[in-house]
């Protein structure tokens, strides 16, 4: 983990391309994932970001499959159940990131995952083509 203070970058969980629709999801549906959050956590959670995947902005009925509940620091790594740990995932974000908090770039250099509790996401990622509704 970088020290206190250490400037450290962000990366993308995956490619910012469009996720093809499958099928839709009913707003109340739950996630298969982060079973022990309560249902007033989960609805707070969606409500926050307006049913969009926190990590690559996808909209929830664009997406072919029903969003997750996401822990940003999972169990494994002692993060919480509250609602300032969890975040709103799209499948192939949540699979991506799985329960890991980081990984090792290019360089070899460790690299955090993006919190979109912590970070901004404007200053990590930009969307290219015609409309990405932010
Ligand atoms: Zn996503």
């Amino acid at each position: 983990m970088p020290l206190r203070g250490e400037k450290i970058r962000t990366g993308s969980l995956h490619g910012l391309g469009a996720h093809s629709p499958v099928a839709r999801r009913e707003f109340d549906r739950s996630s298969p994932v982060a079973l022990d959050v309560d249902e007033a956590s989960r609805r707070l959670v969606i409500e926050r970001v307006g049913r969009r995947c926190e990590y690559c902005l996808v909209d929830e009925d664009s997406a072919g499959f029903p969003h997750q509940i996401d822990r940003i620091i999972s169990r494994k790594h002692g993060g919480s159940s509250g609602i300032g740990n969890l975040a709103y995932a799209c499948v192939l974000c949540n699979r991506y990131k799985g329960s890991d908090i980081a990984s090792i770039d290019r360089s070899g250099n460790p690299i955090r995952f993006f919190d979109p509790r912590r970070d901004v996401w404007d200053e990590h990622f930009k969307l290219n083509g015609p409309s990405s509704n932010r």
